[in-house]
C-alpha cells in the first residue's frame, strides 16, 4: 500500500472543513488543514452567520429603541446610528468566536494547519507553498463566494458584498438590494431600521421564493411597512456609476423600464462554488457551475476525495456543512458507509418575524404529489406574544394522509429557536398525542408548538362521537350554558 503523508487531508477551514479536521484529527487519523486566509473559520465566522446575526441585534435594539412609546415607555429620541460602533461590535464578536477555531486548538486536537492555496497535482498529490504533500483521503471543503450576475456595466460598478458589508465604517444613506433570499432580506431589514433608504430589487415574484407565498409576504408586509421598498418580478438590464450614486434600470412587473439610484448596492443573487485554483482536473474531480458533485455518501467522481459544505452546491447552510462533515468522517474514517438525508434538515431567516422551516412545506408538498392537512395556529393568541408585543405570524403543521407530520413552518418572533422542539419531534419520531400532552412552562412561545398539536387533536378529542359515548356510559347531561351553536 502506498505510504502517504496524511491520512486525511482537508482543504478549507471553515464549518465544513473544520468538523472534518477536528473528528477526524481526534480519531487518531493523521489530518492536515489547509486555508487560503490567514484565519480559521469560514465565510459563516468572519463574513456570514456571525456578523450577520450580530448586525441584526443591534438592529433589532436601535427598532426597539424608536418603539419605546409602545412599551409604556418614555419617548426615545435617538440619535443617528453610527456604522463604525457597530462594524466594531461584530469584529468583537468575531474576535470571540475565532478562538474557537484557532490553529492552536487544531494543533492541541492533533491536526497539523497549514495556510495557503494547494493545487493538485494529482488524486492524491497537491502543491502547497512549493512543496509537495500527499493524503490518502482528501475532503474539499473550500465554500462558496457571492454570485456575481452577469448584468451589463456590474463588472464596472463597485458593489458591496456580504464580504465588504460587515465592516463599511458609515452607514449609507441609500442602497439597492439585488437579490430576495435570506441574507438580501436580512440586510435589508436590518440597513433599513439603521436609517438607510432601502430598495429591494427582486427577479421573482416573490421573495423568499423557497418559501411559502403567505408567510412570505406576511415577511415582506412587515418589512414594507418599517420603509423597504419592494420590485418584484423585475429584469436587471444594466448598472452604471453615477457620480456618487449607482443606478440601476431594470425591467419592472409590467415591462417598463424604470430606474432606481443609491448610494450603494448590495448584490444577493446566490452563491458560486469556490473551485477555482485547485486544479480539481488533475484530481479527476467533476464539477459544474453549481458545485463539486457528489454522491449521497458525499465522494466525488475520485472516491477516495470527498466533498463537504457549500462546495456541493446543496444546501448552503453552517449546519448542513457540520452534518456534511460528520458524514465524511463516517465514511473516510471509520470507513463505515453512511448516507446524506436531507428530509429534515431544519433552516431559518432572521427577518423580524422570523421564518423557519423544517421538513415540507405546502409548496414542496404540491410539487412532490403529496396531499396533506394544514393546521395553523396564530401568534396572536399565544399570551406571551401579547406580552411581548410580538404578535405578528404564524405556525404551520402539515400532515399527511395518515396524519404525521411532514413539515412545520413557523414564522413569528424566535421562529428559529421555537422549531428545535419539531426538529426532535420530527427526527424521534415523536407522537403528536405527546408533544401535545406534555407540559410546556407558561407564558411561553413555546406553547405555539403545543397548541398547534392540540388543535389538529381537539377535534378528534372533542368529536360528537366522544361526546356521544360518554353520554351513553356516564349519563352526561350535556351543556349547562347556551345553544350547541360552535362558541364564537
Ligand atoms: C451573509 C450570510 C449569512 C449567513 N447566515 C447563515 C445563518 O444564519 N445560518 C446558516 O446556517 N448559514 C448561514 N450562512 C451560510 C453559511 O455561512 C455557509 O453555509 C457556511 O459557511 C458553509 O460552510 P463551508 O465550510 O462549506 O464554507 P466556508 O465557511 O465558506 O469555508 C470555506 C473555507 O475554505 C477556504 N478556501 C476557499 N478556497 C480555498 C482554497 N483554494 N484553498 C484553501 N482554502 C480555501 C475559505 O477561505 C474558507 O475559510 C450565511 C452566509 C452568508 C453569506
Amino acid at each position: 500500500m502506498a505510504d502517504y503523508d496524511y491520512d486525511l487531508g482537508v482543504i478549507g477551514g471553515g464549518a465544513a472543513g473544520l468538523t472534518v479536521t477536528a473528528g477526524a484529527a481526534r480519531l487518531g487519523a493523521k489530518t492536515i488543514l489547509i486555508e487560503k486566509e490567514e484565519v480559521l473559520g469560514g465565510d459563516c465566522l468572519h463574513f456570514g452567520c456571525v456578523p450577520s446575526k450580530t448586525l441584526i441585534k443591534s438592529a433589532r435594539v436601535y427598532h426597539q429603541m424608536k418603539r419605546a412609546e409602545l412599551f409604556g415607555l418614555p419617548r426615545i429620541d435617538v440619535g443617528p446610528v453610527d456604522f463604525a460602533k457597530v462594524a466594531d461590535r461584530i469584529r468583537s464578536v468575531i474576535a470571540r468566536i475565532q478562538v474557537h477555531d484557532s490553529e492552536e486548538r487544531f494543533c492541541k486536537l492533533g491536526a497539523r494547519v497549514e495556510f495557503g492555496r494547494p493545487r493538485f497535482l494529482d488524486d492524491h498529490e497537491v502543491r502547497l507553498n512549493g512543496r509537495k504533500l500527499t493524503a490518502r483521503n482528501w475532503v474539499i471543503a473550500t465554500g462558496s463566494s457571492p454570485a456575481a450576475p452577469p448584468f451589463p456595466g456590474l463588472d464596472t460598478t463597485p458593489y458591496l458584498t456580504n464580504r465588504k458589508i460587515f465592516s463599511l465604517d458609515r452607514l449609507p444613506r441609500s442602497m439597492i438590494v439585488l437579490g430576495g433570499g435570506p441574507i438580501a432580506m436580512e440586510m435589508a431589514q436590518s440597513f433599513c431600521r439603521f436609517g438607510t433608504e432601502v430598495s429591494v430589487i427582486q427577479r421573482s415574484g416573490q421573495i423568499l421564493s423557497r418559501e411559502d407565498r403567505d408567510m412570505a409576504d406576511l415577511v415582506m408586509q412587515t418589512m414594507a411597512a418599517e420603509g423597504v421598498r419592494f420590485h418584484l418580478g423585475t429584469a436587471v438590464e444594466s448598472i452604471r456609476e453615477l457620480g456618487r450614486e449607482k443606478q440601476v434600470a431594470f425591467r419592472d412587473i409590467s415591462g417598463r423600464v424604470v430606474t432606481a439610484a443609491a448610494e450603494e448596492i448590495l448584490v444577493a443573487m446566490g452563491r458560486s462554488p469556490n473551485v477555482d485554483d485547485l486544479d480539481l482536473e488533475k484530481a479527476g474531480v467533476e464539477y459544474s457551475h453549481k458545485g463539486i458533485v457528489v454522491d449521497s455518501r458525499l465522494r466525488t467522481s475520485r472516491r477516495h476525495i470527498f466533498a463537504a459544505g457549500d462546495i456541493t452546491g446543496a444546501y448552503q447552510f453552517t449546519h448542513a456543512a457540520g452534518y456534511e462533515g460528520g458524514i465524511v468522517i463516517s465514511n473516510a474514517v471509520f470507513r463505515l458507509p453512511r448516507k446524506t438525508d436531507y428530509t429534515y434538515l431544519p433552516w431559518c431567516t432572521y427577518t423580524s418575524p422570523e421564518l423557519a422551516s423544517i421538513g415540507m412545506n405546502e409548496k414542496n408538498a404540491a410539487k412532490a404529489g403529496i396531499h396533506c392537512s394544514v393546521w395553523k395556529e396564530e401568534f396572536s393568541n399565544n399570551d406571551r406574544s401579547l406580552a411581548e408585543g410580538e404578535e405578528s405570524g404564524f405556525i404551520k403543521l402539515l400532515l399527511n394522509e395518515k396524519e404525521k407530520p411532514i413539515g412545520v413552518q413557523i414564522l413569528g418572533p424566535h421562529a428559529g429557536d421555537l422549531l428545535a422542539e419539531w426538529v426532535a419531534v420530527m427526527n424521534g419520531g415523536v407522537k403528536l398525542s405527546t408533544l401535545a400532552g406534555a407540559i410546556h412552562p407558561y407564558p411561553t412561545l413555546g406553547e405555539i408548538n403545543k397548541q398547534v398539536a392540540g388543535t389538529f387533536l381537539s377535534g378528534k378529542i372533542f368529536s360528537d362521537t366522544v361526546k356521544k359515548g360518554l353520554k351513553l356510559f356516564f349519563n352526561l347531561k350535556g351543556r349547562a350554558c347556551g345553544s350547541d351553536e360552535p362558541a364564537p
